[in-house]
C-alpha cells in the first residue's frame, strides 16, 4: 500500500519508509463526446499507482483533479484553475511533501495546460529547497509516441486531445467510462516547428483532435507498458545513485 489517501496514520508510520513521492496532475475538462471529463486525472493517477507498485519507497499523493484548462473552456463543462492558482497549489503540495521529510518528487502530468504551471512551481520549489530533487513526465502522450515503434498509431502519431493515443490509453485503463460510438475528431492544421497558442475551439468542433475512432485497447496497453517501463527504470537508476545527477566534471 503506497496510496496516501487510503492509508491510516498508523499505516503511514509503521509502513514502508517513503523517501519519494509521486504527484499526478490532471484536469476536469471536456474530452470530446466520448471520453470522461476526468480522463487526464485518471490516466496520470493510474500510471502513478502502477509505478509505485514497481519501485521501493514511493508514496502516491492524491492527484490534483482540476488543472489549467482555460483554453478548453469553450466546451461545456470544463473546470479550470487560473495558471497562478495551479502554480500556488503545486507549490503548497510540494512544500508539504518536503516538510514531511521527502526530498524526491516525481510529477506525473496528465494535461497540456499544466506544463507551464508545473515548470514554474518546480523551479520555485527548487530555489526554495535546493537539496530537493524534482523530476517530471510532462507529456506522456508525446513520450509514448516516441517510445513506441513507428506505425503503432494510424493518424498523427496518436497525438491529439481525446485523439487516437489518449483514447487508446483510456480504453486500456477505464474502458467502462468511454463511449466509442461518439468518438470523432479532426486533425488540426498546425505548423510543425512553431507553437501556436490556440483556444481549443479554434481547432475542432467535436472537442477532440486527432482520430479517436482509430483507438484500441491494445494500442493503449502498449502505451501503458512503455511509459511504465521508462518511469520505473528512471526511478531505479536514480535510486542507484541516490538521485545524484551532477557530472564528475562539475565545478559546483
Ligand atoms: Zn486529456
Amino acid at each position: 500500500m503506497s496510496i496516501l489517501s487510503k492509508m491510516t496514520g498508523n499505516q503511514y508510520i509503521n509502513g514502508k519508509n517513503f523517501d519519494k513521492a509521486i504527484l499526478a496532475v490532471g484536469s476536469c475538462e471536456n474530452h470530446g463526446f466520448h471520453l470522461p471529463y476526468g480522463t487526464d486525472t485518471f490516466v496520470s493517477a493510474m500510471l502513478s499507482e502502477k509505478v509505485a507498485e514497481e519501485v521501493e519507497g514511493l508514496l502516491v499523493l492524491p492527484p490534483v483533479n482540476v488543472g489549467m484548462s482555460q483554453h478548453y473552456a469553450h466546451f461545456p463543462f470544463t473546470l479550470s484553475l487560473q495558471p497562478e492558482t495551479l502554480i500556488a497549489v503545486l507549490k503548497d503540495i510540494m512544500r508539504c511533501v518536503v516538510k514531511n521529510g521527502i526530498k524526491k518528487i516525481f510529477i506525473m502530468n496528465g494535461h497540456d495546460g499544466n506544463i507551464a504551471p508545473i515548470e514554474i512551481a518546480a523551479r520555485s520549489i527548487k530555489l526554495e529547497f535546493p537539496e530537493v530533487r524534482i523530476a517530471s513526465l510532462d507529456a506522456w502522450w508525446v513520450t509514448a509516441g516516441n517510445l513506441l515503434p513507428p506505425g503503432t498509431f494510424e493518424v498523427w502519431n496518436g497525438l491529439g486531445h481525446a485523439g487516437e493515443g489518449e483514447t487508446s490509453i483510456g480504453l486500456a485503463l477505464f474502458p467502462e467510462l468511454i463511449e466509442m460510438e461518439h468518438a470523432r475528431g479532426v486533425v488540426p492544421n498546425l505548423p510543425e516547428h512553431v507553437e501556436i497558442k490556440w483556444n481549443f475551439a479554434e481547432l475542432t468542433n467535436t472537442g477532440a483532435t486527432g482520430d479517436p475512432s482509430k483507438a484500441t485497447a491494445e494500442k493503449g496497453a502498449k502505451m501503458v507498458d512503455v511509459l511504465l517501463k521508462a518511469v520505473v527504470q528512471f526511478i531505479k537508476d536514480m535510486d542507484a545513485r541516490d538521485w545524484n545527477y551532477s557530472s564528475e566534471q562539475s565545478a559546483l
